[in-house]
């Protein structure tokens, strides 16, 4: 594009004011000295005036006006022709500057865009490498100082960040501590320990005595045990007496004790707390005592609150003289566990279920009263309770005239309410791969086929079986 500098057009201004005066169309007076100019705009950025030539004339007026006068008229075509080509640059220069300057603005613009993110980025690289936070609670203030005790146990006269709100300060509070001088930081939210939290929170399960078969009894041993308290305290302050802490479910795998324990929640509208025995029994030491702590001090937030343990024997087994660590730490998770049942009142709305299929291991100081002292058998299913079970599991289903739950119960002896359900589902697919619109006799006794192979090869790599 051609361009021309505002700087370069100043001679050539200057050059055709000097043309204008020095060239008065009827002038009578001779020309002695006449310059004649002529500019060339060249492609590049600049602009060079050429003089081309210079020559004297003598004063012949009269012969010559005619031509001069032409010739005149012609310069003057060719100043203005040239003025407007210069215009139409200028006018062009213009445009280049206001695009440019647009340019310029979005440009710096984007620069502080950058700037920013640049900033961002490095505050966050600060903070990746700034050293971690040690956390730590409050045990006890001191005038302007605190005790606190850091997660490692150790106990430590710390001051405290003199901008933190102190009325937030107290026993138990948790907070993050400076890695060199202890002091406190910050104050943090109350957590549990992300296993804690991590179990099974319900806060209204979605579970019916209805949908248990053949239990009835059981059911109404666990309403009397843990409904009647939860729903008439005053009835149990009247008589005097204690109803009990806990309730130990025990028997075979797959016989609806973890549904009959949330399903006592539902009917109680409590909060059912979740979890594995298994996960309680921790590598470090103090671990699983301390998420006992925590899961109850969950239960008691969250309360009216059922907690329901499933395989107590993986911390609850008989103590022996056992000299692993791992052991031991097994041992004091348990007896964190008995502390914390003996410590809540039993009208406190918080009540435990454990469930275990050996109850033959368990440690007697669980089973002792005012801890698991009612125990509830749920035995595999008998023929009518298989019957119920079957009943319950093929109510939403689509299944042909010829099926029967009296006799699938029979040929089902030994069937778990879990086996049972799966028998369910297995004949469903069975149906589904077929294309067929509902459920056959002929699928259920296949899929009960199946689950019966299934039980017996499990039944032999039982190490019961093998060595017993
Ligand atoms: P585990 O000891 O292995 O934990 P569990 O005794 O807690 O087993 P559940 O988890 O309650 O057994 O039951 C598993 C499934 O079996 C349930 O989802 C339910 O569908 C079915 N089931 C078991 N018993 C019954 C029953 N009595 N009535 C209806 N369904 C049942």
């Amino acid at each position: 594009m051609q361009r021309l500098h505002a700087s370069n057009l100043i001679p050539v201004a200057l050059a055709l004011r000097v043309l204008t005066f020095s060239a008065p169309h009827n002038s009578q007076v001779p020309i002695i000295g006449r310059t004649r100019l002529s500019y060339k705009i060249t492609s590049g950025e600049n602009c060079h005036m050429v003089v081309a030539s210079g020559h004297t004339m003598t004063s012949r007026a009269d012969s010559n006006s005619r031509a001069e006068n032409k010739s005149d008229s012609s310069n003057l075509n060719d100043n203005s022709r040239q003025l407007s080509i210069l215009k139409k640059q200028i006018s062009e220069l213009l445009e280049d500057s206001q695009q440019l300057l647009t340019e310029k603005l979005f440009l710096e613009n984007e620069i502080n865009q950058l700037k920013k993110r640049a900033t961002k980025l490095e505050e966050e690289i600060r903070s990746l490498r700034m050293p971690p936070n040690i956390i730590g609670y409050i045990q006890d203030l001191e005038g302007e100082k605190a005790i606190v005790r850091s997660s490692n146990g150790t106990v430590f006269m710390v001051s405290i960040n003199p901008t933190l709100n102190k009325k937030r300060l107290k026993p138990g509070t948790r907070v993050s501590l400076n890695q060199d001088t202890l002091s406190i930081i910050s104050i943090l939210d109350d957590a549990f320990d992300p296993l804690v939290s991590s179990t099974e929170i319900l806060d209204k399960t979605n579970v019916n005595y209805s949908d248990l078969g053949g239990l009835e009894q059981e059911i109404k041993l666990i309403r009397d045990a843990i409904e009647l308290p939860f729903e008439n305290p005053g009835i149990f302050k009247k008589f005097g007496i204690v109803p009990p802490k806990g309730i130990l479910l025990s028997g075979p795998p797959g016989t609806g004790k973890t549904m009959l324990a949330k399903a006592v929640a539902n009917a109680t509208n409590a909060t059912f707390l979740g979890l594995v025995g298994s996960e309680l029994a921790q590598k470090y030491i103090g671990e699983g005592g301390r998420m006992v702590r925590e899961l109850f001090d969950l239960a008691r937030k969250k309360s009216p609150t059922i907690i329901f343990i499933d395989e107590i024997d993986a911390i609850g087994s008989k103590r022996l003289d056992s000299s692993t660590s791992g052991d031991r730490e097994v041992q004091r998770t348990l007896m964190q566990l008995l502390a914390e049942m003996d410590g809540f009142d039993a009208l406190e709305n918080v009540k435990i279920i454990a469930a275990t299929n050996r109850p033959e291991l368990l440690d007697k100081a669980l089973l002792r009263p005012g801890r698991f002292d009612r125990i509830i058998e749920i035995a595999l299913p008998d023929l009518s309770a298989r019957k119920q079970i079957f009943d319950i599991h093929l109510a939403n289903m689509p299944i042909s005239k010829d099926v029967n739950s009296k006799k699938l119960s029979i040929i089902t002896k030994g069937f778990s309410g879990a086996e049972i359900k799966s028998v369910t589902i297995e004949a469903g697919m069975l149906a589904i791969v077929d294309n067929k619109d509902n459920c056959l006799m002929s699928d259920f006794k296949s899929a009960i086929m199946t689950m019966g192979i299934k039980k017996k090869q499990s039944n032999l790599s039982d190490p019961d079986r093998l060595y017993g």
